[in-house]
């Protein structure tokens, strides 16, 4: 049914309508102070998002720029890097850093799983890194590091922790000043409610001496561009003016819900749905719910039923879209997104469709369990 679609998909996600009016307006000059004005709105919410008393800077890209914003400022060639792979995203960290002429070390672990923090320590006493790079939330697979008990081993070390927080800033708790992430990173089309194209970094004072040693840090992602930028309620070079018009929205939503609340509620969505998919008799690809991610959910098909007509038939009858799995995991898994303007109906709508689809290609289960588990969690 046209303009009936639910991106379930981790990216883009959902966009409030409030949000899109905010960007059907005509562009205003990037110079003008009327748009600093915007501005220094968006730079200070952007910090109670990011629970971060530094500066967040931001930049006119998809995700990865953020990434590579943090590579291009900290890592000379030859500097030995540390890459804690969870999947496809982790995975990225260690090519960029590579693409910087590092030598990466990694710590891998196999689809679904997370890094022992142990690991991490007994790697660090071993060499001298210059950076770690780790993933919060492994879109690829669903799975989620201990941010905090990892980066508070690195916090001890002289290296710097670089976190892709893509999928859990504005989803689960990241507080970058108190669990010692000297670098983190985030994209708008994830939990921002706002459509692709800006990315966000934030850094500390512990990251920017080591920063200072960078010989060719990148132009475009100048961090000392960016910060003085910020402290003039500015932006470098021409900013993607409506996309920021829709960013100011999205943040108040964010600041009237309240961080917490929005934290419980990717939670209590993300749970919802396992406990339901669990009662239908599926497989999840992240077996403890601990080590789960609150935005992205991998799941596995039953037996003689394929991903793709799961796919196909959820978008077809339902109007909704969720992911395959990436690369070796294509077709192996679908990945459901509770990321961002999710609500407790948009999971019941998602089990109760799959059931439906379920049901149409022939699996034998209880049709009905699904849904019935999701609305005893949610009257729990
Ligand atoms: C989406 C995503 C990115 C960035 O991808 P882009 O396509 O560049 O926006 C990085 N890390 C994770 C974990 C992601 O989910």
């Amino acid at each position: 049914m046209k303009d009936k679609n639910f991106l379930m998909i981790p990216g883009p996600t959902p966009v409030p309508e409030s949000v899109l009016l905010a960007m059907a307006k005509h562009p205003i000059g990037h110079r003008s102070s009327e748009f600093s004005k915007v501005l220094e709105e968006v730079y200070t919410n952007l910090k109670y998002v990011f629970q971060t008393e530094n500066d967040v800077f931001m930049f006119a890209s998809s995700g990865t720029g953020a990434m590579d914003a943090a590579i291009s400022n900290l890592v000379n060639e030859g500097d030995d890097v540390l890459s804690l792979v969870l999947g496809n995203f982790g995975k990225r960290w260690a090519k960029i850093a590579a693409g910087y002429g590092a030598n990466v070390d990694t710590i891998e672990v196999n689809a679904g799983e997370v890094i022992n923090p142990e690991d991490v320590r007994k790697k660090l006493q071993e060499k001298n890194y210059k950076v770690v790079t780790l993933t919060h939330s492994e879109t690829s697979t669903g799975a989620k590091n201990d941010v905090e008990a990892i980066c508070k081993i690195i916090r001890e070390t002289g290296a710097i922790s670089v976190v892709d927080g893509v999928t859990s800033v504005t989803a689960m708790d990241v507080k970058p000043d108190e669990w010692g992430i000297d670098v983190l990173v985030s994209g708008s089309q994830k939990g921002f409610m706002i459509p692709p194209g800006l990315a966000f970094l934030t850094v500390n004072e512990k990251a920017w001496k080591v920063h200072e040693q960078c010989k060719h840090p990148s132009f475009y992602f100048s961090w000392d561009a960016h910060r003085k930028s910020v402290r003039e309620n500015s932006t470098p070079y021409t900013a993607a003016v409506n996309l920021i018009f829709a960013l100011q929205e999205a943040l108040r939503m964010i600041k009237d819900e309240g961080l917490e609340n929005i934290f419980a509620r990717h939670e209590r969505l993300a749970l919802g749905l396992r406990h339901s998919l669990r009662a239908m008799g599926l497989e999840l690809l992240v077996k403890e719910d601990k080590n789960a991610s609150y935005s992205i959910t991998s799941v596995l098909p039953p037996e003689n039923i394929s991903v793709p007509d799961i796919r196909s038939h959820l978008n077809k009858d339902f109007d909704i879209v969720v992911a395959n799995g990436q690369n070796d995991l294509k077709d192996k898994i679908f990945r459901m997104g509770t990321l961002g303007f999710v609500s407790d109906r948009d999971l019941l709508t998602a089990v109760s469709s799959l059931e439906t689809v379920l049901a149409r290609l022939g699996y034998k289960f209880e049709v009905g369990i699904g849904t019935k588990t999701a609305i005893e969690w949610l009257n729990k």
